[in-house]
């Protein structure tokens, strides 16, 4: 522990990193945080925390953090500082211009999944009722927007099934694709202290994760598939399930679709789902596939499920990332796993506000509540509330707004929060996309990557310096507390974050007001019926909410889809197996995919500036030894990572938790870029990249 003195006060806040959302203590010496101390109240931690938490402040006072907005005329220019009016002034004047130049649609903005539920939704309504269009996109589109597709069309409802408590009621637990002990830490403690009293383990993931086999804990079952394959995974467990019999006939009958279950059932029971078929597609022996199935499907009395699903990044970052969501909600739903505690599908979001931004309306085709643009009902409420004629066409995904900014027909960019060049697959690309606009504002704590390419920077806060709510991966709605004043301004005038953003909609015509962020609340919550009971008084009573909060329930909702599915009945759907395009070739003969270390946070810029930071400094390509040994690799060595769209270097680190074939790395540090490599493939649905799977070549070298 970092002692800076003994504290004087404390304020109660929450973590900003990952999706647990621990409740913090932030004690205080004055205006500056002299510790952080994990909130024994908090619902989601427990009085528990990870380093990441426990040194989360020393960022916000890194001497990188800009303190005065800036502006350049074009991006060869040198910054120029400016006061707030001016920045606010020349931010909307530049905008202005180009709608007039290239039209109402050439503009749009991206929100950011680390702000405040606030933030993320004065930014889309800026985009909405000032800019005039719906070209608002959420970084969530890169991570989790195959949960936000699959589960709505499944379930009803974009969002996990449980809260994190109710691990401690499973009796299975299948992990896909995430790596809890890195990316959830205090999440994972919880299981493993479910584990350790004899819950059953599957894993399904390329990779031997810790909890494969860490002290007192060993898989039952770890299935390590090739990456790309999950759906045929998915579809061949479902196959058992169905052929052995060993489906929930009671729960399907009285809760589900039944020609939606028909058809799906006929589709699982085909001879190309069958384990033996996958086995040569995911490299998995049928005999493990078989005896995970059964053990998933064993975990019911005849009347609850205990069976749990917990997945992250590795399922959603696919081409068939959405499918796949949806395989693993027709498996729940098959053996009567959802509605119950101890059960659910559950996703690991990455980011601390993930599910909040999504809930806020950043998606270019739905307004805060997950409701379609061109519903007329509902574009007629936001319209009487906003005071304002609102689009009712879908705007552009991010992927879109790079496309067209490349083409020329998208001009200016309004960025919240978020290191596109750095964090976007495909690199080349995406800088191009960026070099090409007339107008970006980067809003930012640090000039990042993506800054490089900014005619305007607007400083940020951190989450120390903000008043607001986080949702984290449990739909927990948790307050953020002001520990110190805005430091995000020149001569000690800081400015809130949703105060700049409705400063640019007034210079732009647009009359947006409010006088504290609870205002904001009470306005998302007059307009979103699954908010309609949460307030800031009503968050301060009760330290967090769960939504739905409403006056069905007025104390939130613990778990999802009781005694019915939010949509009605539950929907089977029939999920396909279609390889990716991304194939392993002469060239290219081992698949890279990515993931998380437990010190650093996404592209490092807060972690990288924390002073605990001691452990990891840079990204290392995890490879198996037989790959290793075949290229002349020693561990520790430089290695040149090649694909089709571009090449880096990092350091080998052989390891056995690879299979052959496949190698591994983090994307925390821009000087590694890992993005340069990955493609330009994504999810069928929802456009979310291709990040866990590329084709490359690894080659010893001596070089960066
Ligand atoms: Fe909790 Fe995640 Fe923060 Fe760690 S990073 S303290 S697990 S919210």
């Amino acid at each position: 522990v970092i002692e800076m003195g003994q504290p004087e006060h404390s304020v109660i806040t929450t973590c900003a990193y990952c999706g647990v959302g621990c409740g913090f203590k932030a004690e205080m010496k004055g205006s500056e945080v002299v510790r952080m101390v994990p909130w024994k109240d908090g619902k989601a931690n427990h009085g528990h925390s990870c380093v990441k938490g426990r040194f989360a402040w020393g960022y916000a006072t890194h001497q990188d953090r800009v303190i005065s907005p800036m502006i350049r005329e074009k991006i060869t220019d040198p910054w120029r500082e400016v006061s707030w009016d001016e920045a606010i002034e020349y931010s909307a004047k530049r905008l202005k211009e180009v709608q007039e130049k290239y039209g109402r649609k050439s503009i749009g903005g991206i929100t950011s999944s680390r702000c405040t539920n606030e933030e993320v939704y004065v930014v889309q309504k800026l985009i909405r009722a000032a800019f005039g269009n719906n070209n608002v996109d959420t970084c969530a589109r890169v991570c989790h927007s195959p949960t936000g597709y699959g589960l709505k069309e499944t379930l009803g409802t974009s969002a996990g099934t449980q809260a994190f408590d109710s691990v401690l009621e499973a009796d299975v637990i299948m992990i896909i694709g995430s790596n809890p002990s890195d990316a959830h830490p205090v999440f994972a403690s919880q299981m493993k202290r479910r584990l350790r009293q004899g819950a059953k383990l599957i894993i399904i993931d390329p990779r031997a994760i810790e909890l494969v086999q860490t002290p007192h804990i060993r898989a039952d079952y770890h299935l390590p598939l090739k990456p790309g394959t999950n759906v045929a995974m998915v579809n061949a467990l479902a196959h058992v399930i169905v052929s052995e019999g060993l489906e929930q006939k009671d729960y399907i009958n009285e809760r589900c679709d039944l020609e939606a279950y028909e058809a799906w059932r006929e589709f699982v029971l085909r001879e190309e789902n069958s384990p033996e078929n996958v086995a040569e597609i995911t490299g998995v022996p049928a005999e493990d596939i078989r005896a995970a199935a059964r053990l998933y499907a064993s975990a019911h009395d005849g009347k609850e499920g205990r069976a749990a699903i917990y997945y992250g990044l590795g399922v959603t970052e696919h081409s068939q990332g959405s499918t796949m969501v949806m395989g693993m909600a027709n498996l729940a739903m098959a053996t009567g796993n959802i509605g119950f505690e101890g059960a659910g599908v559950n996703p690991m979001r990455g980011q601390n506000n993930v599910q909040g931004s999504c809930d806020m309306g950043s998606f270019p085709h739905e307004f805060p509540g997950y409701r379609h643009v061109s519903d007329d009902a509902t574009r007629s409420l936001f319209e009487q509330d906003w005071g304002v004629k609102l689009d009712n066409e879908p705007g552009l995904r991010i992927p879109g707004m790079f496309d067209a900014a490349v083409d020329g027909s998208y001009k200016a960019m309004y960025i919240q929060g978020e290191d596109v060049a750095q964090s976007d697959p495909n690199t080349h690309h995406v800088e191009a996309a960026l070099g090409n606009l007339d107008c970006l504002i980067v809003q930012d704590l640090f000039l990042n990557e993506t800054a490089r390419f900014a005619h305007i920077f607007l400083p940020g806060t951190s989450f120390l310096e903000k008043d607001g709510t986080f949702i984290n991966a449990e739909r927990r709605t948790s307050r953020v507390r002001k520990a110190m004043s805005p430091k995000n301004g020149p001569d000690g005038q800081g400015m809130d974050e949703w105060e700049i953003t409705c400063r640019i909609a007034r210079a732009m015509g647009y009359d947006m007001q409010y006088n504290e962020a609870s205002e904001i609340m009470d306005e998302i919550a007059r307009l979103t019926p699954s908010f309609a009971g949460i307030s800031f008084d009503k968050l301060d009573q009760k330290g967090s909410i769960q939504w739905p909060c409403n006056d069905e329930a007025p104390e939130g909702t613990v778990t999802m889809h009781v005694g019915g599915f939010v949509r009605g009945k539950g929907n089977f759907v029939v999920t396909e197996f279609v390889p990716t395009k991304e194939k392993v070739t002469r060239r290219f003969p081992l698949l890279l995919t990515t993931g998380r270390i437990l010190s650093q946070y996404n592209v490092g810029a807060q972690t990288r500036r924390t002073e605990n930071n001691v452990w990891h400094e840079e990204d290392v390509l995890e490879i198996h030894p037989h790959d290793a040994e075949e290229r002349n690799i020693a561990d520790g060595d430089l290695v040149s990572l090649e694909s089709r769209m571009g090449e880096t270097s990092l350091r080998a680190h052989i390891s056995e938790r690879m299979q052959p074939g496949v190698v591994y790395t983090t994307f925390h540090m821009p000087e590694t870029g890992a993005n340069v490599v990955t493609t330009e493939l994504s999810d069928w649905a929802t456009n979310c990249p291709e990040y866990k799977v590329t084709a490359v070549q690894v080659r010893h070298t001596n070089k960066r």
